[in-house]
């Protein structure tokens, strides 16, 4: 008798490694195989609903907005088979008990990506957890901007220059953005030995 079993997936990396594309291509493939699947995000505003998960390659899927973990098994339909999570990283703690539930009790495929490193160079909320407990892992690589070699950690800039480990993580009227840069070339002043 085919039993559905369910698991638990993690795709994680720095920005621009690809987590999102690959993401969206197991859903792709889970559709594919008639698979029913809902994906959800963090809502970081505050704002419930529709919303999407987008790969810098210009990649789209409808997703929902949620604002806690428990969201998920509120809007759980019936029926649903695959669950992606992408920017699990925003999530509290409770985002594990979440996917193993969703993996022991429902026979779910979870399939969660997030980054596994903040701006600092820190393990991010709740991603190791959520990778110990994934049967798979997947980390994913950028190129680094600064010398071409394999990028694992994400470089914030202020108005073009590294962060400071210090720096707020909200920053009214600054110029933000990040790039992918290896180890040897990710800075972050004032960071304690
Ligand atoms: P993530 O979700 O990990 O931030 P995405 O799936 O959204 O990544 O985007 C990955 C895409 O970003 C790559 O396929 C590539 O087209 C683009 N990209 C832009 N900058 C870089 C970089 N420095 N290294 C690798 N890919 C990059
Ligand atoms: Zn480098």
């Amino acid at each position: 008798m085919k039993h559905q079993r369910g698991r638990v997936e993690v795709i994680c990396g720095s920005m621009f490694s690809g987590k999102s594309e690959e993401l969206l291509r197991r859903v792709r493939r889970a559709e594919i195989a008639r698979q029913t699947v809902q994906i959800f995000k963090p809502s970081l505003d505050n704002r419930y609903g529709v919303s999407s998960v987008n790969s810098h390659d210009g990649r789209a899927a409808e997703a929902v907005a949620i604002e806690t973990p428990q969201d998920i098994l509120k809007l759980l339909e019936d029926g649903t088979t695959v669950v992606a999570i992408d920017e699990a990283q925003f999530f509290d703690d409770s985002i594990v008990d979440i996917c193993r539930r969703l993996a022991d009790e429902r026979g779910i495929r979870v399939i969660v990506a997030g980054l596994d490193l903040d701006f600092r160079g820190e393990p991010f909320g709740p991603m190791p957890a959520l990778m110990a407990e994934a049967e798979q892992l997947d980390k994913l690589h950028a190129i680094c901007v600064v010398c071409g070699d394999e990028a694992s950690r994400s470089q914030r800039l202020i108005n073009g220059k590294p962060a400071s480990y210090d720096d707020p993580i909200i920053l009214i009227g600054a110029q933000e953005s990040y790039e992918a840069r290896c180890r040897h070339c990710h800075e972050v002043p004032g960071r304690p030995d």
